[in-house]
């Protein structure tokens, strides 16, 4: 006979799970920097960073960032540029701007006090679900629950939900069964356990039920089906573009240019690039001369970056240059697309940059080798 499911409405059976789950929490949570505050600017700031980004990642960008920008005012009044620099290397830079803007709001509408009400927090720009009740749950002990990717895994293998979980009636069932599990007492405490658990024990593979909390109640351990669920929809596959990105340096500096608001990596600098299927020299100064009027041999670099983005792969290939110009190039209306302004900088670690353009350099600054003086490519 089949064992039965977990049901999360079932007061005794969610009883068990919260004691459990919380015993094992306080014996095994990994220490963390937010983890030893209560204030809910830096426990926001924490969600915000951790969306979409390791643990090990975040921790060095968290300290910093408040050592710098310590409260709600601190960062309202900063400038974004410095914001996006405290971010650089983080990625999700969108992220980064929303928060300047929300702490704007707070301190304007809330007197610098972050709003203590999940109802209120959720009204903020660029607070979602989660965030609201990461926030209200952890930082105001509110009885509201979380839904992040860890918790869709612990719960559709605890209740065996065999139902494609980013199917929208999906998330609408896992909400309410998280909301039904969450308890009065150490509301926070509890929806940290579940996404500790799903992050260290209840693993997308070899998920480790031998040492889970809850193995006495999980309907997919019990069932031997652990490693089928969560199901999820097969993603199509991603396009792979081949990029070039062009680090010439000029007596007034490096080439860069930076991207327009709205975008990819917005308001942030990089090597100007451009799409390039071609991976040969005489092929990109081309297409820079084409682009910016810049008339320079380029060579090409043997190695490449690459930079997975969520619908697409990128591989840049690097040439380097030498200009002897001392204007600015022109911003042309093909890159205009992209790019706000282009200009020649001295300092390369005076403006925000991705990570992805850090990487750029490391390759090739300082690395640009002689360029060979052949006549450099005119116009077509
Ligand atoms: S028993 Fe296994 S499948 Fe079930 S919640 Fe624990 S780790 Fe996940």
């Amino acid at each position: 006979m089949k064992s039965p499911r977990f049901n999360a409405f079932n007061p005794a059976l969610r009883k068990h799970l919260q004691q459990r789950l919380g015993v094992w929490f306080n014996q095994h949570k990994r220490p963390m920097p937010w983890r030893n505050t209560a204030d809910p600017y830096a426990i926001w700031l924490s969600e915000v960073m951790l969306q979409q980004t390791q643990v090990a990642t975040v921790m060095p960008y968290y300290t910093r960032f408040l050592q710098q920008l310590p409260d709600i005012q601190a960062l309202a009044a900063a400038p974004l540029e410095e914001v996006l620099k405290l971010w650089a290397g983080l990625g999700y830079y969108r992220r980064a701007k929303s928060l300047h803007r929300t702490a704007q709001i707070i301190a304007s509408t809330y007197h610098g006090i972050f709003p203590c009400k999940y109802d209120d927090i959720l009204e903020l720009p660029g607070i979602g679900r989660y965030t609201a009740g990461a926030v209200a749950s952890i930082a105001f002990h509110e009885k509201v629950p979380v839904l992040d990717g860890n918790v869709m895994r612990v719960l559709s293998r605890l209740l065996l939900i065999r139902e494609n979980i980013t199917n929208s009636q999906t998330q609408k069932r896992l909400w309410h069964i998280a909301e039904a599990l969450v308890p009065r007492t150490n509301p926070g405490d509890f929806n940290q356990a579940m996404m500790e658990l799903g992050a260290t024990i209840c693993t997308p593979t070899h998920p480790r039920c031998e040492s889970c909390p809850l193995n006495t109640v999980c309907t997919a351990q019990r069932r031997h089906m652990q490693n089928q669920l969560p199901v999820k929809q097969r993603k199509a596959a991603t396009p792979h573009i081949k990029m070039a990105a062009v680090v010439i340096d000029s007596p007034q500096g490096h080439l860069l240019a930076q991207r327009k608001a709205g975008g990819l990596w917005e308001h942030l600098w990089e090597f100007p690039a451009f799409e390039l299927p071609r991976r040969n020299a005489a092929t990109a100064s081309q297409q820079l001369f084409d682009l910016t009027g810049l008339n320079i041999k380029l060579k090409r670099l043997t190695t490449s970056v690459t930079h997975q983005l969520t619908h697409r792969h990128l591989e840049y290939t690097i040439f380097v240059g030498t200009s002897k110009s001392k204007r600015n190039p022109r911003l042309t209306a093909d890159l205009a697309g992209h790019y706000e302004s282009i200009r020649w900088i001295s300092d390369l670690s005076a403006v925000p940059k991705s990570r992805l353009t850090e990487k750029i350099s490391a390759h090739s600054v300082n690395r640009q080798q002689k360029i060979p003086t052949a006549k450099p490519p005119g116009p077509k």
